[in-house]
């Protein structure tokens, strides 16, 4: 069993650039890994918001699920659904090449009992780097991270109200925003003058060599 790592365990090279990496929708294809598995318990996903549990339905149903059901969905997928995710291409192979003059710190949302399938997950996947647990806004997080080191930093993630909280706390980390799902991307809130936004690792890869050039 995985050991929960908190920032203060973290060995940052207090030179060297730090790229702080989202996992769902930024390495992997949550969207999809999902839908497969409320699939298999008899529930449907219909994306046509930017949302979770609201693109949930009974198959037949006008009407989305109700929230306790979808987040007991949602809890059981990190229980035993959430090593069936698709990497994202192009990511293991980017990141790889920018830990060579990088660190490379995942900081992922999701439940205290996914710590195993998560970091099961990014090791059969090529992403063998220190994984924090997190939840909430990642703002103060990445904050306390990017002090580790005088170096760049820059934090990859999906969600605008994430990037937005790096922002108002960290506001000198470069933000990046990529949405791996192409059905979900043309919903998602973006904010490109403000978060650099990519539509996959191909252009992104680049902007993060450049960016702790
Ligand atoms: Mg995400």
């Amino acid at each position: 069993m995985p050991r929960a790592l908190a920032i203060s365990d973290l060995t940052v090279r207090p030179d060297a650039p730090l790229l702080i990496v989202d996992v769902d929708e930024v390495l992997a294809h949550f969207m999809a890994g999902f839908e497969r598995f409320v699939g298999r318990h008899g529930y449907e996903m219909r994306i046509d918001r930017f949302a979770l549990f609201q693109n949930l339905y009974r198959p037949g149903d006008a009407e989305c699920l109700d929230f306790e059901t979808g987040k007991a969905l949602f809890d059981d997928f990190f229980r035993d659904g959430a090593e069936d995710l698709d990497p994202v291409h192009g990511a293991a192979d980017a990141l790889a090449t920018l830990s060579t003059r990088a660190g490379v710190v995942i900081l992922t949302n999701a439940p205290a009992h996914a710590l195993e399938s998560r970091t099961g997950w990014l090791s059969t996947h090529g992403f063998d780097y220190p994984m924090i647990l997190h939840s909430g806004l990642k703002g103060p997080a990445i904050l306390e991270m990017s002090g580790l080191t005088r170096g760049p930093a820059c934090f990859i993630d999906d969600l605008l109200p994430n990037l937005d909280s790096s922002e108002q706390s960290a506001p000198a980390v470069k933000r990046f925003q990529i949405i791996a799902d192409d059905r979900l991307r043309p919903l998602a809130p973006i904010a490109p003058d403000r978060h650099d936004f990519h539509d996959d690792w191909t252009t992104l890869g680049p902007a993060l060599e450049a960016a702790i050039r």
